[in-house]
């Protein structure tokens, strides 16, 4: 069934309203647009602060990580200087000794502790190389988390101001549209302003080859006729989103 409302009769001056409702439409998708744009800067801003706050507690991370490991090798350093000393005193009780079984009993007691400290100081080596490893990626998160503080700061600037100026077209745009909306019948502005909250922000679609260019269904041919006539107040039988015919729209 062709749904015309009633409310309506044909003729020039709902031509008129429709192409008005029609210019509203354009205003706001504008609008819409903008809109989404603003909503999107804050949320941007803190995805930046986010990543840079990830970045700071990755290199606090590391930096632990350094000072646990570099007590450690200090740590195992005095091992080694107390294990050297005691050698040192090994050494000097080796011409002390009376009997060869103390002999060869303090030999082997050195040979220990050389052996140990051979160990010891692997471990420090390696220590020394990890150490070095989680410097130089530290020295390398620094200098990433310096350019992005950068990058951040010179982002957040371009976007609020980007923001104010949006707020300030947004403005001026919903104007315009009011304007226009002001000189249409109360009825067609309640239902373009109902539409436009429940169908997405697009209340006034075109048709094309017998198809509704807002749903994409197919019209009834006799409904598509009467539609791109223009005359009428005519909502698609699919999305009940109002009609208004351009052969060629810009
Ligand atoms: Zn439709």
């Amino acid at each position: 069934m062709p749904k015309v409302h009633p409310l309506f009769f044909g003729g020039i001056k709902l031509e008129q309203e429709l192409k008005k409702v029609y210019e509203a439409q354009k205003l706001d998708t504008q609008i819409f647009e903008k809109e989404k744009r603003l909503i999107s800067a804050p949320k941007m801003i803190a995805a930046m602060e986010q990543e840079i706050e990830t970045l700071k507690n990755n290199i606090s991370k590391e930096k632990e990580v350094i000072d646990e490991l570099e007590k450690e090798r200090r740590k195992k350093e005095k091992e080694l200087e107390t294990d050297k000393d005691k050698i040192k005193k090994y050494e000097s009780k080796l011409c002390e000794v009376k009997t060869n079984k103390e002999y060869q009993a303090l030999l082997k007691e050195i040979e220990t502790v050389k052996s140990t400290n051979d160990n010891i100081e692997e471990d420090i080596l390696i220590l020394m190389e990890k150490i070095e490893e989680l410097k130089s990626d530290f020295t390398n998160l620094s200098a990433q988390l310096k350019k992005k503080e950068k990058e951040f700061d010179q982002n957040r600037d371009k976007l609020l101001k980007e923001v104010d100026t949006i707020d300030k077209d947004v403005k001026k745009l919903k104007e315009e549209r009011d304007n226009l909306l002001s000189d249409v019948n109360s009825n067609l502005r309640t239902t373009y302003t109902t539409l436009i909250e429940k169908r997405g922000g697009t209340a006034v679609v075109n048709l094309k080859n017998g198809v509704c260019l807002g749903c994409f269904m197919n019209i009834p041919p006799q409904l598509f006729i009467e539609a791109t006539k223009n005359i009428q107040l005519i909502l698609c039988p699919s999305c009940n989103r109002i009609f208004f015919f351009q052969e060629d729209p810009e």
